[in-house]
């Protein structure tokens, strides 16, 4: 008989052994901790781009509860996060909970535990079942024609191929997210000719990255509060720009505004050919896609060997690109900078059947795409989905790590002192959530901003903005913590 754990944890990132460490401190001991890949660190573990960093401060993107004093940088590098996140695995002693190259296939409710199939036909069965398999986790393959003829060099931005040496060589990049803005820098410097294709243009602002000096470090080591106040107002800032100038829209449409006109006079600055600056400058709204940070995005456009396209991808041949007005481009390597799929196969990761058969995706497609709190479903007892739909809070995804560590921990509580094994949220709270995140939403840029060119994946495929939650994070962390437990039941 397979062993029968207290919790399986799909997921070795941040989101996942925030999980862990909250029902270890619960009382939960037998935990088993799952992941596809061969070692922890979630997004930080699989994306090693070149010029990889984080794009919002380091204080503040980390756990409140364990500081990392010794950040190079205000805005650290890739590498770093993935050491903190060795670092944390090793603090907590959350390792010995993990397996790699576990990817779960289905999870099945049997009426008082999950049953969770691994690929490859073994499977592990638990009283509770938490997916956190991250929101950017399954990378997009553009659907280009031509684009497996292609016999030069293709690399994922999510798959990066340390091998793959660019020097001297003419490459071409599609895609300019947050990733193409962090990597595009960096192929400037190393090949001979780079091509962007530029489909959407991005809000870009300057960003105010420094050096840690090792006095600071030492400080920060010393005297934690002087970290926690970096951290709070580090907080405070992400707080203002996503509420004024994204949720509140309605109120504080001047907000928005001026977002927009500083990262403006930001392209100014650095593109003195209006054509140039023409061709980068989005025509939606700010926010309707997540903006990003950079200094050195714009003036890599200046080079004289970094062309934009902007006219469009026809086609992909054996050695080029060839654009929509029919101009080919012959390239040696092609980097895919087109990010994730959210919407058709991450909500959720993997097959999830609940009470009575109710398999949640399909649920989410047919009706709305939709989770109390951003964590729980009914129909779905013992379970809860840590990227869900409403679930992401603010901008640093630790503040929504930590809100539902809190939610867990009243949860978990209350179920206990009742002395139940089973929780489930009731369709009504459910309802309620929902309708209230809906009105939200309504008064939020992506409603009453102009969103329609930004092909944003904020929006899923019904045409609503249920990734992020629409409410401060002061909300989401105040009701983590005071939801009424009436809003589950108990068995
Ligand atoms: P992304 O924002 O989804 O950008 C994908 C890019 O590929 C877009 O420009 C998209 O154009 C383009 N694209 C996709 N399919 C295409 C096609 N068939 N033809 C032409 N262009 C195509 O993905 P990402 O840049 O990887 O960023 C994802 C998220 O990761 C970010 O929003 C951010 O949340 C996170 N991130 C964080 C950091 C950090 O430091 N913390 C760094 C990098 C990324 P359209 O816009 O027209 O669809």
């Amino acid at each position: 008989m397979s062993k029968q754990y207290d919790a399986v944890i799909v997921g070795a990132g941040f989101g996942g052994m925030g999980a862990a460490i909250q029902l270890r401190r619960l009382g939960y001991r037998d935990l088993l901790i799952l992941d596809r890949e061969d070692d922890l660190g979630g997004t930080w573990h699989v994306n090693r781009y070149p010029g990889l960093a984080v794009d919002i401060p380091s204080s503040t993107y980390s756990y409140s509860f364990e500081p990392n004093p010794y950040w190079s940088r205000l805005f650290a590098p890739g590498a770093e996060l993935k050491d903190y996140a060795l670092h944390v695995a090793e603090k907590y002693d959350l390792r010995r909970s993990m397996r790699f190259g576990a990817t779960v296939t289905r999870a099945e409710w049997d009426g008082s535990r999950w049953t969770v199939g691994l690929d490859g036909g073994e499977t592990v069965t638990a009283t509770y079942l938490l997916a956190a398999t991250g929101f950017l986790s399954q990378p997009r393959t553009p659907d280009i024609d031509g684009i497996d003829t292609f016999r030069g060099d293709v690399v994922h931005t999510a798959a990066w191929d340390d091998a793959c040496d660019l020097a001297g060589r003419r490459a071409a990049i599609i895609g300019t997210g947050a990733t193409a803005v962090q990597l595009i820098p960096e192929l400037a410097k190393a090949a001979a000719e780079l091509t962007v294709y530029q489909r959407t243009p991005i809000w870009v602002s300057p960003k105010p990255d420094y050096a840690v000096p090792r006095a600071l470090q030492t400080a920060f080591a010393r005297i934690p509060q002087t970290q926690r106040l970096v951290r709070l107002l580090g907080s405070a800032v992400l707080e203002l720009m996503m509420i004024s100038g994204v949720i509140h829209y309605r109120r504080f449409r001047l907000a928005n505004r001026l977002a927009e006109r500083w990262c403006r006079a930001h392209l100014r600055r650095q593109v003195s050919d209006p054509e140039l600056r023409r061709k980068l400058l989005p025509d939606y709204s700010f926010g309707c896609k997540r903006p990003t940070f950079s200094n050195d995005y714009f003036p890599a456009f200046t080079r004289p060997h970094v062309h934009l396209e902007t006219s469009g991808i026809s086609r992909i041949d054996e050695t080029g690109v060839i654009t929509a007005d029919g101009r080919r481009t012959d390239i040696d390597v092609l980097v895919l900078a087109t990010g994730f799929n959210l919407w058709d196969v991450n909500f959720p990761a993997f097959e999830i059947i609940g009470r009575d058969g109710k398999n949640l995706g399909e649920w989410w497609r047919e009706n709305r795409f939709q989770a109390y709190e951003g964590v729980a479903v009914p129909g779905f007892p013992n379970f809860l989905s840590l990227n869900s739909p409403y679930s992401y809070s603010g901008l640093s995804y630790f503040t929504t790590i930590e809100s539902q560590m809190k939610h867990m921990d009243r949860l978990f509580t209350a179920m206990r002192r009742r002395g139940s094994r089973v929780f489930e949220v009731t369709q009504r709270a459910n309802d309620d959530f929902l309708a209230r995140m809906t009105e939200k939403v309504g008064q939020s840029v992506f409603a009453l901003g102009q969103c329609a060119t930004a092909n944003s994946y904020y929006f899923n495929q019904h045409g609503e903005a249920t990734l992020l939650r629409p409410t401060s994070t002061v909300n989401a962390h105040r009701e983590a913590v005071g939801f009424p437990l009436t809003d589950y039941t108990y068995a």
